[in-house]
């Protein structure tokens, strides 16, 4: 008998089976488009991935499409091959994968209206101001002064400025003072987006760069490598602005939700176009909106974080990558472990769209990569304006008088540049108020019950003795009176962001500290409120975490103080070196950027240490060369290619054993060797233990090659199905 041939539909189905489905052809599913497809016993959406001309399913098992959600598919072909490669490249099911570019509520196959709701203030809103009837309801005058001040504004922007306004706006209309309109407000694909403002006189630099990056015809990968304050964000939108008046759109990264509003106020004010803001602060609702008018063409500028890479974007003319050194573009929990960044570079690539990496801080792996030519190398290498570069020097911890973290010749710096008028930055990466509570009689600290850590003293309700926390796991814990095992008092042991800021105020009293960290800034509205602070003026002493080196730029500050560099001296974690550096230099940065000079001192035990001499010697670019050739020597990335099988148990010795078993089914390939497995640096968290096995080769394609073969056989042990395994292409941490 002939065989029939049956077309299909291959779809992606949110599953951990590393598989399209086939499903029998059905009008208008396109690849592309979203289709509700019956699954098992559920009923699911899937994305129709491929059409083929027949199935290796028998026909009698071979189901239909019951819906196709899209007039129109989401994702065009080159959309649906960088997911595709994804999949392949992370080793990843295909399914989970289409799921990470995909906002939930599309997820679930809701329709999201192009609809764009703006709203603005009426007469009788403007009357109620003027005759203040409001003066009592504080948020309402707020917001109403809001829109008197803005006109119409769309709900996308509200949201992104003024994250709970909902309320009080639907009150307002109840009132007749605010009200709401409904409209499309789009612009059509390939046409030409004005810029609204000149932007400021370049230097020579900076022209140069834009002139590489505006070049026409331009495309391949760019690193803009530019110190501190060098106006890479005016770049940026040159170079944005000459895509989108030749018609195209431009995809904007950045790192962290503390970055977009910053970011996006810039592109905001600059171009006469829609902007959808992509990131994990929205809501679904918004999310969805703003995605949609990205992947519909309606906008023609998309901001956005990690996820925002796999966003479809007609008519891309350009991404731009900002701070691509910062580790949040790679994906560190769950299963699905991808780079944005380097997801960028291959998009740009796919499309023959340029893409450019901007840092102060360039990773290793671009410098490598300007090396071998496959990045062209765009340097700014001074401040724009008149800003001079800070003035950086250690102080030795052990040679000086140091009172409560702080040693004599920091507190006098501060007090000087506190006395000229000036703002004071500290940096501690370390939030909380003491690292440890410790016993001064028996030596007992307090543990946390599920990791092999220490809880972390924090302040509750203001009192120095307060609430413990596990940075690790998140278990809280009342702080005991008295040591549990001898019953002597407790001792708060050491420093963190909480207890800084209380030595800092009596230390200048008189001057406002504002601290920066995850427990004092939970919400976006913090965050910008505290910026606002900063500012106005009335805030004078800054400390903060890691989220004070974030791109934040704050003219008045003159003094940068790194109150701890030796954190991470002695880490094992081969990339420690090189984020110490970074962090150093980012936070240096934020000294001095207006045209009073910064002074950056660096509190360590070690000043001899060669990374501090070689950093403060010889610069960023003097760090990287020698790192560089130190990872050559040890053969680590970007010299070799990396994969991590990780695991973990509630049981001990079970994530270890399955590794071995992973071990001992691998077939042996030429270039390419394992390594352990080895339990994790820190073995015990949250109530699991952890373990690794590492898979090394010098060539990506025989580590690709070896993973193919492997990775299905790992999931075919039988002890996979009851613990959590993930495979982590590419780690940032080898710990
Ligand atoms: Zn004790
Ligand atoms: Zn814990």
């Amino acid at each position: 008998l002939p065989q029939v041939k049956i077309p299909v539909c291959q779809i992606a189905i949110e599953t951990p089976l590393r598989r399209l489905f086939d499903y029998h052809l059905a009008e208008g599913a396109v690849p592309g488009s979203r289709v509700r497809v019956p699954f098992g016993r559920q009923h699911v959406v899937g994305i129709v991935v491929a059409q083929a001309a027949d199935s290796e399913v028998p026909a009698a098992k071979l189901r239909g499409i019951e819906a196709v959600l899209d007039a129109a598919p989401l994702f065009s072909t080159a959309d649906l091959a960088l997911l595709t490669w994804a999949a392949d490249y992370y080793h990843h099911p295909v399914g989970e994968v289409f799921a990470t570019a995909l906002p939930r509520l599309l997820r679930l196959g809701r329709d999201v209206a192009p609809v764009q709701r703006s709203w603005h203030i009426t007469n009788a809103g403007r009357a109620a101001l003027a005759d203040g009837t409001l003066r009592r309801a504080r948020r309402q005058q707020q917001l109403l002064e809001y829109f008197a001040a803005k006109g119409a504004v769309d709900e996308q922007a509200l949201d992104a400025a003024l994250p709970g306004w909902r309320p009080v706006a639907r009150t307002l209309r109840e009132k007749s003072l605010l009200e709401m309109n409904e409209q499309t407000r789009s612009i059509a694909t390939r046409e030409a987006v004005q810029s609204l403002q000149q932007g400021p006189v370049l230097t020579a630099a900076q022209q140069s760069a834009v002139d590489a990056l505006t070049a026409p015809g331009l495309a391949g990968a760019h690193l803009l490598d530019g110190v501190t304050g060098s106006g890479k964000t005016e770049v940026y939108l040159r170079a944005a602005g000459a895509a989108l008046a030749r018609g195209r759109s431009v995809l904007v990264m950045c790192p962290e939700i503390g970055l977009t509003p910053q970011l996006l106020e810039r592109f905001e004010a600059r171009f006469d176009a829609p902007i959808a803001a992509l990131h994990s602060g929205l809501t679904d609702t918004a999310r969805a909106r703003a995605w949609h008018l990205a992947a519909t063409g309606g906008a023609r500028i998309v901001v956005g974080t990690r996820s925002a890479v796999f966003t479809p974007i007609p008519n891309l003319g350009l991404i731009i990558v900002d701070e691509e050194h910062d580790s949040s573009y790679k994906q560190q929990e769950g299963g699905f472990r991808y780079s944005a960044r380097d997801l960028a570079l291959l998009r740009g690539q796919q499309r023959g769209v340029p893409v450019v990496l901007g840092s102060a801080t360039p990773s290793l792996e671009s410098l490598h990569n300007v090396k071998l030519g496959r990045l062209t190398h765009i340097e700014l290498p001074e401040r724009a304006g008149s800003a001079t570069p800070p003035r950086i020097a250690l102080i030795d911890m052990r040679a000086h008088p140091v009172n409560r973290g702080i040693a004599t010749p920091l507190r006098h710096a501060i007090d000087a540049h506190l006395a000229a008028g000036s703002q004071v930055l500290l940096f501690l990466n370390r939030r909380g108020y003491a690292p440890t509570l410790l016993c001064q009689s028996c030596g007992w600290v307090a543990p946390c019950e599920s990791c092999d850590a220490r809880l972390t003293v924090h302040l509750a309700g203001g009192r120095a003795c307060g609430s413990l926390a596990c940075h690790h796991c998140g278990a809280e814990a009342p702080q005991p009176e008295r040591c549990p095992r001898c019953g002597y008092g407790l001792q708060p042991l050491g420093h963190g962001t909480e207890r800084v800021e209380e030595t800092l105020a009596e230390f200048f009293p008189g001057h406002a500290v504002e601290r920066f960290d995850r427990d004092s800034l939970r919400a976006p509205k913090q965050l910008t409120d505290a910026i606002e602070r900063v500012h106005s003026g009335s805030a004078r002493i800054l400390v903060g975490t890691q989220m004070l080196t974030k791109g934040h730029h704050f003219p008045d500050v003159t003094l940068v103080g790194v109150l701890n560099a030796d954190q991470s001296l002695f880490s094992t974690d081969f990339r420690a070196a090189e984020r110490l550096a970074q962090t150093i230099v980012q936070v240096a940065g934020r000294a001095g950027r207006a045209d009073r000079p910064g002074e950056v001192l660096i509190q360590s035990q070690y000043p001899d240490h060669p990374l501090l001499k070689t950093l403060l010697e010889r610069g960023y670019a003097g760090f990287a060369a020698d790192a560089l050739q130190e990872r050559q020597a040890a053969h680590w990335p970007p010299f070799s290619r990396l994969a991590l099988l990780r695991a973990s148990d509630p049981e001990p010795e079970v994530a270890l054993n399955f590794l071995k078993a992973a071990r001992k089914i691998a077939t042996p390939a030429a270039g390419v060797a394992l390594r352990g497995p080895v339990p994790a640096a820190m073995v015990r968290r949250a109530g699991r233990y952890y373990a690794q096995l590492m898979v090394e080769s010098s060539q990506r394609t025989r580590l690709q090659a070896f993973l193919a073969g492997w990775v299905p056989a790992v999931e075919s042990l039988a002890t996979s199905r009851s613990l959590r395994w993930v495979l982590d292409v590419d780690p940032l941490e080898v710990l």
